[in-house]
């Protein structure tokens, strides 16, 4: 009875049975491995610097792309299908992986930045709390779709130490954590190896050169504080000590390092 079905479907529409691929190719997508996995291996949250419909723009018609934006309200806008490569990344490393555009879905929120204060300090701008709320639902669902490690949801500023800033020492990384979303430190345990490092001194760059290494940043060996050790050092802390973010190694920061071994 299914023979005779099918070839009556194949008479009628010049087609094999089960048969979906490109003309010519006889493909039978009926069976589907248990071995697999999803390409994508991280979350990178960016900030865009421009408003609502410069971002949208930008983001859809220009040289750069996100899957997601979030806007000032909080709305979001799938700009890529999750499935392909966004041109978010550009020139980056995590964990050694450099290829980040083609194993990580990027999310751009509409946010200045940082602006230039009467004092010619930088004022960095707030996210909204819809902005928030939105990249909490988000991110939850993305992480859990695709089996996202907690280290491997990150920042620009992370993976492009050199050359990024965002999203910047407001991004809620905190909350997140608090809300179960992406790495942070046993905060008990940074106290205690505070005091300690109080007693007893802070380590060497070489050493905060390592822990840099071992958290996932690209950042120079030598032993040597360098701009781009600087540079790596005040991403860390933009991530996890956002008071103070001048990338000078201090004993709070090495204490922060070592609750998250
Ligand atoms: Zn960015």
């Amino acid at each position: 009875m299914i023979r005779l079905i099918c070839t009556l479907l194949a008479a009628a529409a010049l087609a094999g049975c089960a048969s979906r691929g490109p003309a010519g190719l006889d493909l039978d997508t009926s069976i589907t491995a248990v071995s697999q996995s999803s390409r994508v291996r991280a979350v990178v949250v960016h900030y865009t610097t421009v408003d609502d419909a410069k971002s949208l723009h930008l983001l859809s018609q220009g040289k750069v792309s996100a899957h997601y934006l979030l806007d000032l309200d909080g709305r979001a806008y799938r700009l890529v299908d999750e499935n392909r490569a966004a041109w978010h990344a550009g020139a980056s490393s995590w964990y050694g992986n450099i290829a980040m555009n083609s194993t990580s879905i990027g999310i751009e929120i509409v946010n200045p930045g940082w602006t230039e204060g009467e004092d010619g300090k930088p004022v960095w701008h707030p996210y909204d709390a819809r902005q928030v709320r939105a990249l909490t639902i988000l991110l939850r669902d993305i992480i859990q779709r695709h089996g996202i490690a907690a280290e491997n949801v990150v920042g620009h500023s992370d993976i492009a130490p050199q050359r990024k800033v965002d999203p910047g020492p407001l991004f809620p990384w905190k909350a997140l954590a608090d809300a179960g979303i992406g790495r942070w430190y046993n905060e008990a345990g940074a106290a205690e190896h505070l005091a300690r490092l109080q007693a007893e001194g802070t380590p060497d760059v070489a050493w905060f050169q390592k822990q840099l290494q071992r958290l996932g940043y690209a950042c120079p060996q030598h032993g040597t504080l360098d701009r781009e050790t600087i540079n790596t050092l005040a991403a860390f802390q933009m991530h996890y000590r956002p008071a103070l973010h001048d990338g000078q190694p201090d004993a709070e920061t090495a204490a922060i390092m070592l609750a998250m071994l």
